[in-house]
């Protein structure tokens, strides 16, 4: 599998595993975040479901410019992402230096 390919699965699976949570706590159920690669910091008063939907609308974003083969950037200096930090998390806002 290409490295695009396996970078767009992983997306597609950790999109299914933020929704899989989603529907969890819009059924009343508790559930952890502990289990899923957050990349960001919960916001001041954001609630559990408020963050996962902002992850994955990060997500979706993520898997729009892997669809459009547009390069993955740190949001902070611009730079891209190393490879092996792309492979690992590439919704990754910030680069390893920057975060
Ligand atoms: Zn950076």
């Amino acid at each position: 599998m290409s490295a695009a390919r396996a970078r767009r699965r992983l997306v597609l699976d950790t999109m299914g595993a933020v929704s899989g949570k989603i529907e969890q706590l819009l059924a009343g159920q508790d559930v952890t975040l502990a289990t899923l690669p957050l990349p960001q910091e919960a916001e001041p008063g954001e609630t559990p479901l408020e963050r996962l939907q902002r992850f994955r609308a990060l997500l979706g974003a993520c898997l729009g410019r892997l669809d459009r083969g547009e390069p993955l950037a740190c949001g902070a200096c611009g730079a891209p992402l190393p490879d092996a930090e792309a492979d690992a998390m590439p919704w990754a806002t910030r680069c390893r230096r920057c975060a």
